[in-house]
């Protein structure tokens, strides 16, 4: 059979440009290499307990602001059950030199900052009119139907740290605001003020953790799809393209089979998509860009099974740092391991006074796993787990000191590290956050969807923003390669 629209992978980007074609009308099959749809957006349970793994809490929720408007249109609002986090402190930056909360509303934020830091009402008036002009300047942030183009974004080709620097004087304060910066993988010398600005003015205007799983997402999102008349397949690892008159014509999958297409669009690593169209027309220059990029580093996670009733519901994210300096990728340091953690509890119906379980988030560097490159989750041997539980237990070491009794609360702990990402996600080195963003080079690090190809396009977090506002809009600007953008603007905004 032949589809309008073949899309490799089921990542939130695939599943939601899937949902917007389908329901244009486009004949959509979705590929999935594994046997559970979703990419990071996947769950796991143990011992009755579900654990986020890419999705520990999400932004822009509340009526009128931007990710609400978008989850409208994909049908998620009334059927996700949502938890905002607390208002008054969302994030806790730890730091040696005090505990700091990063509030909700911009007011909030400022007003619960200038208690800690009175000197620094124009510093913080100057970030918060920053970051929010930022936003509104771009189309897809706002809704405007105007085309959206990443790179003429002024703030893609400035230093977040630097431009923090230059307004807000004292030290420990501009650590803190970018306190966070564990969900964009923060690097002092390289990530853009886009990207932070981007991801904190969104959290800033509210911050949400999905009830019971994001799994819930996935399956609203996948039914929707089959809802439209598309079809899903798991299991399926697509691996070749064939092209004819300058054009994909099908994709070869794992078992033989070929499916053909009229447009094929890739929600996985460009460096995968560029190993499948081996040999086909593309532009050298984009193969050598995406040899060359650098990706984020990946992430060590420490996945909690609490006794009942033992340790409490956290309603904000705990971000500890070992030293003042809040931006740890250029410094990492394998010895001084863990240099922070984010501890994330779980957000579930059964208790809001008690965690469950919860995920502890901290920077893994791919060289550390190295010798373990060629091996397969499940198949990495005995040294790979003590490797694991050395680690775990060194985290719960540090995680005991900010809380004292914390480990006697663990019934039972896994871990996943970048080798886990990247066998179920395909990311290069088990990235967390895919193609990293650097402001000394802002073009050659983005990757905007349309490709070479006429009918080959990108999608997901290597094409936008990562996260789940990022990858969202990544999916229109994907889509609006295929359909028209005004004609899906507007039918975001009714919805
Ligand atoms: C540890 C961690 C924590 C995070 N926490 C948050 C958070 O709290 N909030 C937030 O907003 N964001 C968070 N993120 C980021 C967010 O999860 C991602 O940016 C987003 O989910 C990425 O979606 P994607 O569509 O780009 O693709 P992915 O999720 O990477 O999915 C790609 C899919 O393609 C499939 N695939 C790959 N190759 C093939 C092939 N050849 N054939 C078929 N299928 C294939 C993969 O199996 C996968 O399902 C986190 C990420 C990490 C790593």
């Amino acid at each position: 059979m032949k589809y309008d629209v073949v899309i490799i992978g089921s990542g939130l980007g695939g599943l939601l440009c899937g949902n917007i074609l389908s329901r244009e009308g486009y004949s959509v099959c979705l590929l999935e290499k594994n046997n559970k749809l979703g990419g990071s957006l996947q769950t796991f349970g143990r011992k009755g307990c579900i654990f986020n793994t890419g999705l520990n809490y999400t932004e822009s929720l509340d009526d009128g602001q931007i990710l609400n408007q978008y989850f409208r249109y994909f049908g998620l609002i009334g059927k996700l059950k949502l938890r905002k986090l607390d208002e008054n402190g969302f994030d806790i930056i730890n730091l040696p030199s005090g505990r700091y909360p990063l509030a909700m509303g911009h007011e909030n934020f400022r007003e619960t900052l200038l208690k800690y830091f009175p000197e620094e009402n124009n510093g913080l008036t100057n970030y918060l009119e920053t970051i929010r002009t930022i936003c509104s300047s771009i189309s897809l942030y706002n809704l405007s139907d105007k085309p959206f183009n990443i790179m003429e974004c002024n703030s893609l080709g400035i230093g977040a740290a630097d431009y923090i620097k230059s307004v807000i004087k004292n030290p420990i304060l501009q650590n803190i605001i970018a306190g966070n910066n564990l969900m964009y993988a923060g690097h002092d010398k390289k990530t853009p003020l886009m990207i932070h600005a981007l991801i904190n003015n969104s959290f800033i205007e509210s911050a949400w953790r999905v009830v019971d799983g994001s799994h819930l997402m996935i399956n609203i999102l996948a039914e929707n799809i089959i809802r439209n008349g598309g079809t899903i397949h798991k299991n399926v690892k697509a691996e070749k393209f064939k092209t004819e008159n300058g054009n994909v014509k099908s994709v070869l999958i794992d078992n033989g089979e070929e499916i053909e297409g009229k447009y094929f669009i890739s929600n996985t690593h460009p460096e995968q998509l560029l190993s499948m169209i081996d040999g086909l027309k593309i532009s050298n220059a984009f193969s050598f860009r995406m040899n060359n990029l650098e990706d984020t580093i990946g992430m060590f996670t420490l996945y909690l099974v609490f006794r009942k009733d033992s340790f409490p519901y956290l309603n904000y994210n705990f971000y500890h740092y070992n030293q003042d300096n809040t931006w740890i990728v250029g410094e990492y340091n394998q010895d001084k391991w863990p240099q922070m953690y984010a501890l994330m509890p779980t957000a579930t119906s059964k208790s809001e006074s008690y965690a469950e379980s919860a995920s502890v988030l901290t920077y893994m560097h791919y060289s550390e796993l190295k010798k373990w490159e060629n091996t397969k989750t499940g198949k990495r041997g005995d040294e790979y787990l003590q490797f694991k539980k050395e680690k775990s237990k060194k985290l719960l070491s540090v995680m005991e000191r900010q809380f004292p009794g914390i480990t006697s609360c663990v019934d039972a702990y896994y871990s996943s590290t970048p080798l886990t990402w990247r066998d179920y996600t395909g990311t290069r080195a088990g990235s967390a956050f895919g193609l990293l963003k650097d402001f000394n080079k802002p073009m050659e690090s983005v990757i905007l969807p349309r490709t070479k190809i006429p009918n080959l396009f990108l999608t997901g977090q290597n094409t936008n923003v990562h996260g789940i506002l990022g990858v969202t809009i990544s999916s229109v600007i994907t889509c609006s390669e295929i359909i028209d953008i005004r004609h899906l603007i507007g039918k975001i905004r009714n919805a």
